[in-house]
Parts: C-alpha cells; structure tokens; sequence
C-alpha cells in the first residue's frame, strides 16, 4: 500500500454525484483517510504531492452487500475440516482480490469474524472494509447444515472453518445470537429458507419458526443490530418480514405480493445473480455435489424476474454476489447481469448510496463528499455508456481510506 501523504490532493476529478447522477468536476484534499476538501477544480493544482486526475471517470468506493469471503470451496461441508488458519490465507487472497476489482467494503453474510476484520482494519491483510455477521444461524436440516443426509455424526462448525451454526429453538438461537454479538458483529444472519449449497434441504422450504426468527431480531434489535434472512420464496421472505428482519437476501422467487410487503416494512433486498449463472457454468468443477447442481434451475431463470420486478417496485436493492471458491473472480459481472434490467445509475446505486443506507453508514461510505471515507475507483471510461468498465474491472487506481491500494500495472 501507498500511502499518500497528508493533504494529498486528487486534481481535475471527475466524479459522479450518485444522487443527482451528474458528472461533476473538482479538486479532492484527502486528510486522514477522509475527503477533507471539494474545491474548483484546477484550484489546488499546486499542492505538494498533487494527483492529476484529467480525464479518467471516478466513482466511489464500491460495496458488495453478500459475499462469503471464507468460501474456499463450493462444497461448504469441506470447510468444517478445514483448519481455520489455511481458510483465512484463503480469504485473505480473496479480499485482496476484491480490493483490485474496486469493492472497498463488503458485507459478509456468513462465515467472516472478528478476527478477520481486526486484520484488515490493522493493515494486517490488503481487503475491503469489512462488515460481517459472524457465523450464519440455522435450524437442523436448514441452508446451514451442511451435513449429507447419512451422515448421522454432531454438527461441529461452530468450532471451525464453517459459515454457520447450528441452532433450533428460540433459546439455542438467541445464544448463537448473543455469541456473534459478542463478537463484534455487524448483523445477524438467519437461514430462513431452502438454498442451492445445502444438501438436504428443498430451495422452497421455510425455516426457522416464527418464534426463533423473533428472537434472533429481539437480540439484534436490543444490541441495535439488524437481522439478514436467507430467503428465496415469498413464504420465507413474508415470515422474516413479520419478524422483522431488515435485510432479505436473494428473494428469486419474489412475488408481487411479497415485493409490496418488503416495500411496506422498508427493508432491503440484496441480490446476487452472479451466483446462479457461476453455478450453472462452473459449478461441477468447482466442487458443488451434484445434488446442488440440480437446485440452481429452480433459482436461476426466476432470478432475473424477480429483479426487474424489484426495480420496478423501487425496492431498497443492494449489489451482491454471493460467489463460492473459485468462482469468486467473477464477482463483477453482477454488474452486467443487472444493467440488463436496470440503468447502469440505478445498477451503481446499488453498490454505493443504497449499500450505505443497508449498513447504516449514510455519508461516509458510497459518496464522495466532505467528511466520507476516501475510498475511490478511477476508471478509464464512463460506466453510464458502458458498464463493462465495471464488470470486466481494470481500474487505473483504487483508493481506500486515502490509500492508494491498487494502481494498474503498466503494460
Ligand atoms: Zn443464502
Ligand atoms: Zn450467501
């Protein structure tokens, strides 16, 4: 990393107002890893250590809202014999490589901890910013049990590399709830349906009763923490909703009806459509079993619809990729895959302003403004005519916290 000295000046920025959706030009001081200053541009030329910006297209440091950055592996059940330091060497390359695409903070939904964001906000490993709920809640045969359907021994994740934890009745959950908090977690995370990488599940199952949903969000609430759920279908996404659950994850089986009810409660929808088409394509070699394989059908053509109804509906939408192994690389056609559907404003929206509101960081993360982090990615072209300068990221520069921690090699 490069640090850049204080009162470093970004000169002649072009930089997009992801409110007004205007290209607006100005001089950035960055001090202590915050924009200090947006002057005229051209006015603070003659600083000491200027960066001369012309001509390149800045945006915010960019947000993907679901990722699982100690997914080593697509076939999840592996990672309760990992050992956990080989995992986190893992994550640490994939959080790097996170970092060069642009994405300056993450939301994990499952599986990153303490430990792991301590690193990095030490400096200790070169990734986002990252906000994570620790280990995943789930019921018994839930999205996060990963254990096959013979297999008769304890589920024993809580103690290893795994993404979840094992948890049935209101008491167990508010525990497993209590215990992530306790940790430092951001949010809670609850497996509230069926999913694709689980192996004894159906995709349109509900989990979690009522009442052990209500008692993962009381013990959220009162740490004034929110709960992300899991869940595909509108049955799934209705009983998280009423227990106030704040965060819906997936929804590719999103109805009218449950649209209207997740617009109704003001929660947030974060999708993840990367995931499906990554599955689909690479999935076998990747490590999926087979009988997950046969899930992503069920979720893939639906997935699509339902984010065209979402954006039709103005849903509260946040970018995610939810990617597994080695199809983690692919993380930013999720851009491409949502400009099918969306304006390219609407698409970095998602990753940016809308992301900031979901973790509660209004004004300091997803916005070049006086007072925000200064976090960056200076592109070559401008993504609202052409979005592949997003989804095929080659950034000349990314900057987090006023660092220059990506600068493009020269051919
Ligand atoms: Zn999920
Ligand atoms: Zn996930």
């Amino acid at each position: 990393m490069i640090p850049l000295p204080t009162g470093a000046v970004l000169t002649n920025t072009r930089f997009l107002d992801i409110e007004t959706g205007e290209w607006r030009s100005a001089d950035l001081e960055i001090r202590d890893g915050r924009f200090a200053k947006i002057a005229a541009a051209g006015s603070l030329a003659d600083a000491d250590d200027a960066i001369d910006l012309a001509g390149k297209h800045v945006l915010p440091g960019l947000i993907d809202c679901h990722v699982h950055v100690y997914a080593m592996t697509a076939n999840l059940s592996e990672l309760e014999t990992t050992a956990p330091s080989y995992a986190t060497m893992h994550a640490a390359r994939l959080m790097g490589d996170m970092l060069d695409r642009g994405f300056t903070t993450v939301r994990d939904t499952g599986g990153a901890d303490h430990g792991l964001a301590a690193a990095q906000t030490e400096g200790l490993l070169r990734g986002p910013r990252l906000f994570f709920g620790g280990k995943s809640l789930t019921q018994t045969g839930g999205h996060g049990d990963t254990r096959r359907p013979g297999q008769q021994i304890s589920h024993s994740s809580s103690c290893c590399a795994g993404l979840g934890v094992i948890a049935d009745g209101p008491d167990a959950v508010r525990r497993a709830a209590r215990e992530q908090l306790r940790t430092g977690a951001h949010h809670l995370k609850i497996m509230a349906g069926g999913g694709v990488a689980s192996p004894t599940d159906r995709v349109d199952s509900i989990q979690y009763s009522f009442a052990e949903m209500r008692a993962a969000v009381e013990e959220a609430q009162d740490a004034n923490r929110y709960v992300a759920a899991h869940a595909y279908t509108p049955g799934a996404i209705q009983r998280a909703l009423d227990a106030g659950v704040r965060s819906i994850e997936h929804a590719n089986l999103l109805d009218e009806k449950s649209a209207d009810a997740i617009a109704e409660a003001g929660a947030f929808v974060t999708m993840n459509l990367v995931t499906y088409w990554a599955l689909d394509t690479f999935g076998a070699e990747m490590g999926l079993p087979p009988v997950s394989q046969a899930k992503v059908a069920d979720v893939l053509s639906a997935g699509e619809q339902a984010l065209a109804l979402a954006h039709q509906k103005g849903l509260n939408l946040c970018f995610g990729s939810d990617l597994l192994g080695g199809m983690q690389v692919h993380q930013s056609k999720e851009f491409e895959i949502r400009a099918r559907h969306q304006e390219p404003l609407d698409v970095i929206r998602s990753a940016t302003t809308t992301a900031a509101r979901l973790l509660e960081r209004v004004g300091e993360l997803g916005v070049i403004r006086e007072g925000a982090f200064a976090d960056l990615v200076v592109l070559e072209a401008d993504p609202l005519q052409d979005i592949t300068v997003l989804s095929a990221p080659d950034p000349a520069l990314v900057i987090q916290g006023g660092e220059i921690v990506r600068a493009r090699p020269t051919h």
